[in-house]
């Protein structure tokens, strides 16, 4: 699976925004966007110009990409997907991405960032219903039980104090004691924290 490897702050930069890709960093003095909040590149201090309506939706676009660590194509894949299923496009994109494992790990509290969850899922740390699932683009659904594979050693004992103040979004359930998550419901558009305008997103692809 590709992957893009590019630096992670650049991309918060870019975007004039905290994406939290780098799990503590993102809390700590040593952000990038505290340090150097403005888009990286030689012209990067430079006043912006304003962005034409298209710009705006491309941003935005970008933006979520960017906070799911997804590339064009996976993440057009799932605007036609959405586009193709009964309801609001918008909500349903939304829905989507928010139903991958690695996202679902990562909302758990069990790993720092998106990316870490992606690959502690892609090295088979993680049992979906029981079975060992390696791939952190597959799609949970109600019901689901989401553990790891391994939960004795100081490491998980570690995690366990880690979680334990940890607040699941609503959609979802954690059990701290079997460091396990249960997936209550798919998560409406309200329970979805990405500050993102997703309508956005929908007009641009619907253009191209
Ligand atoms: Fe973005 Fe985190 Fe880097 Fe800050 S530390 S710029 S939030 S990735």
């Amino acid at each position: 699976m590709a992957r893009d490897l590019s630096p992670k702050c650049k991309k918060c930069r870019r975007e004039g925004k905290k994406l939290f890709l780098k799990g503590d960093r993102c809390f700590s003095i040593k952000c990038a966007m505290i340090k150097r909040p403005y888009a990286p590149g030689q012209h990067g201090q430079a006043r912006r110009m304003g962005l034409s309506e298209y710009g705006i939706q491309l941003r935005e676009k970008q933006k979520v990409k960017r906070t799911y660590g997804i590339l064009e194509k996976q993440f057009r894949k799932y605007y036609e997907m959405a586009s193709r299923m009964k309801g609001n496009t918008g909500v349903l994109l939304s829905t989507l991405l928010e139903r991958r494992l690695d996202n679902v790990v990562y909302r758990l509290g069990l790993a720092s960032s998106r990316g870490h969850a992606r690959q502690l899922v892609n090295h088979g740390h993680f049992l979906l219903n029981g079975k060992k699932v390696d791939i952190a683009s597959c799609l949970v659904k109600e019901g689901d039980v989401v553990s790891l594979k391994e939960v004795q050693g100081n490491y998980f004992e570690e995690l366990k104090k880690v979680i334990k103040n940890h607040q699941a979004p609503s959609w979802m359930s954690l059990d701290v004691q079997k460091i396990q998550g249960k997936i209550i419901s798919v998560p409406v558009l309200s329970e979805i924290d990405t500050n993102v305008d997703i309508h956005l997103i929908i007009e641009y692809y619907s253009k191209s």
